[in-house]
């Protein structure tokens, strides 16, 4: 079953159309890692998804529902971008329950859903610091927390781990495959990088001004690119 179905979907910033009549079916509790070029229409179409963006044309559906029109605190969705976005000014613990207050989830729910998050992401001990007294990858854990804490559908990811040093990437690359699983999410994961779309996906989806380019399993892709420019972007890992 489609958890997200993209039909059409189309956005133009004035005259220049940046996502071009796009379809996409994800599965159900799919991973799916959206790569291509910088400038090809990546953070535009999570946002979309995510409600942050107006479509120009076309329909998003989450399950059976069309979403189009619907506010992001109405879609069941939840965003990790790059830059963490946290409130330096509060604790880890209300970063992490804001958008659950600003649902009037009652405090005792609040608290249990925080408590899990901080559980699952080895954020307990931190729970009462402000973002500036942890490390980079503690603060990327955060912005995950706030993301699991509403125990979203669907899971959007915009190059959330390109700000860190190699090696915890990598430690990073596995707590987001755990998280999924943990959460039984459907996740969609842009990425410029080709080592963690292979590893980390179930499917690569590879964009190219707009449009996909061709959509498959990781070592499909890798051994069967339909064109030059896949062959490149998939082909080469660096
Ligand atoms: P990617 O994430 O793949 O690098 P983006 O989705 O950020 O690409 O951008 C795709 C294109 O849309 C770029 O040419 C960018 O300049 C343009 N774009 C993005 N947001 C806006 C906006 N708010 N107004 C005008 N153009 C935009
Ligand atoms: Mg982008």
């Amino acid at each position: 079953m489609a958890t997200v179905s993209l039909q059409g979907v189309r956005k133009d910033f004035g005259s220049h159309t940046v996502i071009a009549d796009l379809d996409l079916e994800i599965c159900d509790g799919e991973f799916v890692a959206l790569v291509g070029p910088s400038g090809c229409g990546k953070s535009t179409l999570l946002r979309m998804i995510a409600g942050l963006e107006e479509l120009t044309s076309g329909a998003i559906l989450i399950g059976d529902e069309d979403v189009s029109e619907k506010l992001p605190k109405d879609r069941d969705i939840a965003m990790v971008f790059q830059s963490y976005a946290l409130y330096p000014h509060m604790s880890v613990r209300d970063n992490m329950s804001f958008a659950l207050k600003l649902r009037n989830q009652a405090p005792g729910q609040i608290d249990e859903a925080v408590n899990r998050a901080a559980e699952i992401l080895g954020l307990t001990e931190y729970l009462e610091r402000r973002p500036k007294d942890l490390s980079g990858g503690q603060r990327q854990r955060v912005a995950m927390g706030r993301a699991i804490v509403r125990s979203p559908k669907v899971f959007l990811f915009d190059e959330p781990l390109s700000n860190l040093d190699a090696k915890l990437r990598i430690t990073m690359r596995a707590e987001v495959i755990k998280l999924h699983q943990a959460l039984k999410t459907t996740s969609v994961y842009v990425t410029h990088d080709q080592v963690e779309a292979m590893t980390m996906a179930d499917r690569i989806v590879v964009m190219r001004a707009g449009q996909i380019e061709q959509s498959g399993r990781p070592l499909d892709l890798y051994d069967y690119p339909n064109s030059v420019f896949v062959a490149q972007f998939i082909g080469t890992p660096t």
